[in-house]
């Protein structure tokens, strides 16, 4: 922790990275977790920055974590670089709701720099503590570097909590490096699969940015192309073929008792659409479910319906829904809107499966050059 209390009940703040006079006279005197009120001790040693520790880490809730360096540093550069304009404490205890933001600024927006694992149930209860409290929670991330594969990158179930969603940057997700101070953007996050992500970053010094934070938004461009889509799709056909043995999973057994074969589906199954990152299956799973339940029955499918028929599927655990505490839009229904502009135009002139794999292979040539400009256009926000 970087704020105690004094014998006085006072703070002790090393916010501002305290010289060695300020740490020999907090030394010679007693300080105490403003939690817990347990004794800590003042540890400034060479290798991490200035920080209070508690001298026996039993039953202190808010502390019990163990604050790793990385953790510190950040919360320690991100509190200096917001109070060159805005009023900010460290570590401040908000009563009314028994937490404690990494920082609170201006009596408003609740920064939590987390760098450890949190559970989805934990993030969401934080998050909704604030917002119902008329507290703004900014979640920025600070662990690990996020993992690249080829051209893409590793969004992990615990990355994908902090994704924000704006019109501008669409999907979006904030990192802070302390080792090279510099914020990462995230932006125009598009799945491939449930956790593999296109997406343009930006590296921004935290020197050159002022609080709160304005980036620039990226080009607007899609990082893969329609054949790219199919081949992913395919891949993660086969694994799953392979490792859940087809017939006991829910999707692949749907798919066999309508006569088809999950890699010989019609092509307007299993595309990629505007706000797909919402459900974590496969666009091909709640795709060939509309299609099933809705799609082939009838003429005109309102999106309120399509929802339904979606929250249907997720009752029965056949879908899931990725969890985004942060998020409010966009919802299930503007997802729907989004697929059945696209089964308008093109799901339903298209007649039949393929038959053969050659034949679907051939198929998606022909669908690709027809649709690919559509479809990428309007995954961009
Ligand atoms: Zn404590």
């Amino acid at each position: 922790m970087l704020v105690a209390r004094d014998q006085a009940g006072q703070l002790v703040s090393l916010t501002n990275r305290p010289d060695q006079q300020t740490i020999q006279k907090i030394r010679s005197s007693s300080q105490f977790c403003p939690s817990c009120r347990q004794p800590v001790i003042l540890k400034a040693g060479a290798v991490k920055i200035p920080h209070f520790a508690h001298k026996q880490l039993e039953g202190c809730q808010p502390f019990s974590e163990g604050e790793s360096e990385r953790h510190l540093k950040g919360k320690a550069d991100l509190h200096s670089w917001i109070s060159r304009t805005h009023q900010v404490e460290a570590e401040a205890y908000l009563p009314e709701i028994s937490q404690r933001p990494d920082l609170l600024v201006d009596r408003k927006v609740a920064i939590e720099y987390q760098c450890s694992f949190l559970s989805a149930a934990l993030f969401t209860a934080r998050t909704q503590g604030y917002q119902e409290n008329e507290f703004f929670p900014f979640w920025i991330y600070g662990g690990p570097p996020i993992k690249r594969q080829g051209r893409f990158y590793q969004f992990s179930t615990f990355h994908r909590l902090f994704f924000q969603y704006s019109p501008l940057f669409g999907f979006w997700f904030l990192a802070y490096c302390p080792n090279r101070e510099q914020f990462t953007l995230y932006s125009q996050l598009i799945p491939l699969t449930s956790s593999l992500y296109s997406a343009s970053l930006q590296t921004i010094p935290l020197t050159s940015l002022s609080y709160p934070p304005h980036f620039a938004q990226p080009p607007a461009s899609v990082l893969f192309s329609l054949s790219d889509w199919f081949k992913q799709k395919e891949r993660w056909l086969q694994q799953k073929l392979y490792f859940q043995q087809g017939l006991y999973d829910p999707f692949f057994s749907a798919v066999y008792k309508t006569g088809h074969h999950p890699s010989l589906l019609p092509l307007c199954i299993g595309v990629p659409v505007r706000f797909m990152a919402l459900i974590k299956n496969h666009p091909i799973e709640w795709q060939f479910y509309l299609w099933n339940d809705l799609l082939i029955h009838e003429e005109k499918v309102e999106e309120r319906e399509a929802a339904a028929a979606i929250e249907n599927r997720i009752k029965k655990g056949e879908l899931q829904l990725n969890v985004f505490p942060v998020l409010s839009t966009p919802t299930i229904t503007d997802l729907m809107k989004e697929y059945l502009a696209f089964w308008e135009l093109a799901g339903k002139a298209e007649k039949e499966a393929g038959q053969t794999t050659f034949g679907q292979m051939e198929r998606e040539k022909g669908f690709i050059k027809e649709f690919e400009e559509l479809l990428m256009h309007r995954l961009i926000f």
